[in-house]
C-alpha cells in the first residue's frame, strides 16, 4: 500500500477533549493543533488563528459529536496467539499452558507474521496507537520471528515495544514447558542481545523499542533471569515478564525458591523503574510496598485474569501506593476479543466487585490506566499518554453521537462504560492510521484471510 502522508499541520475542533494531563483536564468543546506530528496547542473553544503570514496550509477537521483522547497503550500481549484462539476454554493457567505449548512449539515465521498483523490490526482499529508484544517461544529453524512481528508493526503503523522473550527451564529442570519448547540459556541471551543491537531505537518519537523478557519464574532459570537483567541494564532497555499471576505460580515459587514471586524477583534484580510485569494478581501488602519503593510497573489484564480464573489484581491499592499501572490485552489465546476497550471497561468493573467498592476506580481512572498509565509502564511518558503541547500527536477521535453513546452526557463515561465507540480518526505522530473505522496501512479482509490460512497450517502441523 502507498505510504500515507503526514499532514504538516492539522487542526481538530468542536470536540470534547480528555487530555489525561496531571490534573485530568477536560474541555467540553475544545481544539487541538498539530504541527509536524507534535501537539502544538490544546485548549477550550475554537483553535486560535495563526498570526498573519504564518499560517501553514494544512487539514482542518470538524469533530462535532466526538471525544478526543490520547491513543490507547497496550502493555502486554502475545501476538502469535492469534492463531490459537478459542482453545482450552475451561482451563486454569497451568493446564491451559500445558495444553497449548505443543501447538505453539510448531510456529514459524509466516505464522507469526500473519498473527502479528492480525493482532496489531485488531488493536489499531480499536484506538491503540502503541502496543507491546511478548514473544517467548523460538522453535529451532522457525525463521526470524521477531523480524516478522516488527514488519507487521511497520505495516499497521503503530508504535511497538517488541520484547525478545525466552524460556530455558523445561520439564527436566522442574519447569512447566516441555523440553522441546525451550532454548538454552546461552541461545536466549544471545538472541536477546542481537534483537536489541539490530532493532532498538531509543530516539524521541521512536516507532520501535526492544525489551528483554524471560517468560515467567516457572519457565525460566534463575541464571537467565539474573543475566537478562544485567544485559538489559548494560544495553539501556527495559525488562518485562509475567509475575504473581496465579496461586499455582505462588506455590511453585515457594517450593522451588523458598519465597514468593516478588521476593524472588527482588533477589534476581527484577524490581526497578525499568521493569514492568504482567498480571501481579496475588500481591501481599509487602509486595505492593516493594513495587512502589522500586517503581516497578504493572500490566493489568482483567479479561485474561478472568478467563483463566487467576483472580483480580489489587489495582486501587497499587495506584494508591504509587505503582505505575497500565492495561494489557494479554495473548488472544486467553482473551479472544484482542482489543483494549474491553480492558478499560473490565478494569473498572472487576475492581468494583464487592460491597462498598463503587469508588474503587472511576471512568477517568480507567482512561488514565489505558493511556498515561501505559505510557509510564513502557517508559514513554515524556512522549505519549496525554494530550499536551510538545507531546507526540498520538490521539483518537471517538464518535459518540451515534446509537451506542448519544444518550450518555459524560463523554468519558460513554467511552468507558458504553459499547466500543466507532473511530473517525486515529493518529500516530500526526499520521492517520485509522479513518472512518478503516485501517489505512493494511487491508482488513486480507489480514483476516491470511491469519486463517496460517491458523490452518498450524493446526495441521500440531500433534
Ligand atoms: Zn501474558
Amino acid at each position: 500500500m502507498a505510504d500515507r502522508p503526514t499532514p504538516r499541520r492539522l487542526i481538530i475542533e468542536n470536540c470534547a477533549v480528555a487530555t489525561v494531563d496531571a490534573g485530568d483536564t477536560r474541555y467540553e468543546r475544545g481544539h487541538l493543533v498539530i504541527s509536524e506530528g507534535v501537539i502544538e496547542a490544546v485548549g477550550p473553544g475554537p483553535a486560535p488563528e495563526p498570526p498573519p503570514g504564518e499560517g501553514i496550509p494544512g487539514r482542518r477537521v470538524d469533530a462535532e459529536g466526538h471525544l478526543a483522547t490520547p491513543g490507547l497503550v497496550n502493555t502486554h500481549h502475545h501476538f502469535y496467539q492469534w492463531l490459537t484462539r478459542g482453545m482450552a476454554t475451561d482451563h486454569n493457567l497451568f493446564d491451559w499452558l500445558v495444553a497449548l505449548y505443543p501447538v505453539w512449539a510448531r510456529i514459524d515465521e509466516p505464522m507469526v507474521g500473519a498473527a502479528a498483523r492480525a493482532s496489531l490490526a485488531m488493536m489499531a482499529r480499536g484506538g491503540v496507537t502503541t502496543a507491546s508484544d511478548h514473544h517467548y517461544i523460538f522453535p529451532r529453524g522457525s525463521g526470524d520471528l521477531l523480524g516478522a512481528t516488527i514488519t507487521a508493526g511497520r505495516e499497521v503503523g503503530i508504535r511497538l515495544t517488541a520484547t525478545r522473550g525466552s524460556m530455558d527451564r523445561g520439564e527436566s529442570d522442574g519447569g512447566l514447558p516441555p523440553d522441546f519448547a525451550v532454548e538454552s540459556t546461552e541461545e536466549a541471551l544471545r538472541g536477546t542481545e542481537e534483537a536489541v543491537d539490530t532493532h532498538h531505537d531509543p530516539s524521541f518519537g521512536s516507532m520501535l523499542h526492544i525489551a528483554a523478557a524471560p517468560c515467567s519464574p516457572f519457565s525460566v532459570s534463575t541464571e537467565l533471569m539474573r543475566e537478562a537483567a544485567v544485559l538489559a541494564r548494560r544495553k539501556g532497555v527495559r525488562l518485562h515478564t509475567h509475575g504473581s499471576e496465579t496461586v499455582e505460580e505462588e506455590k511453585f515459587c515457594h517450593e522451588l525458591f523458598g519465597m514468593g514471586p516478588t521476593d524472588y524477583f527482588e533477589t534476581t534484580g527484577w524490581l526497578g523503574e525499568d521493569v514492568w510485569m504482567a498480571h501481579c494478581v496475588h500481591m501481599t501488602d509487602a509486595d505492593i510496598v516493594a513495587f512502589a519503593r522500586t517503581g516497578t510497573g504493572v500490566a493489568h489484564c482483567p479479561s485474561s485474569n478472568a478467563r483463566l480464573a487467576a483472580g483480580t489484581a489489587r489495582v486501587p491499592d497499587l495506584l494508591r501506593a504509587g505503582v505505575p499501572v497500565g492495561l494489557g490485552v494479554d495473548g488472544t489465546a486467553s482473551n479472544e476479543a484482542g482489543e483494549l476497550h474491553t480492558e478499560l471497561r473490565n478494569a473498572l468493573l472487576v475492581n468494583r466487585l464487592g460491597p462498598h467498592r463503587e469508588k474503587a476506580l472511576t471512568v477517568d481512572d480507567a482512561l488514565r490506566l489505558a493511556t498515561m498509565g501505559g505510557a509510564r509502564v513502557l517508559g514513554r511518558d515524556a512522549e505519549i499518554g496525554s494530550l499536551e503541547p510538545g507531546k507526540l500527536a498520538d490521539l483518537v477521535l471517538w464518535r459518540l453521537d451515534g446509537l451506542g453513546h448519544s444518550t450518555i452526557a459524560d463523554p468519558v463515561a460513554a467511552l468507558v462504560l458504553g459499547p466500543p465507540a466507532p473511530i473517525s480518526l486515529a493518529l500516530v505522530g500526526g499520521k492517520p492510521v485509522v479513518e472512518d473505522g478503516r485501517l489505512l496501512g493494511v487491508d482488513e479482509e486480507t489480514v483476516a484471510r491470511e491469519a486463517r490460512a496460517q491458523a490452518r497450517r498450524l493446526a495441521e502441523a500440531a500433534p
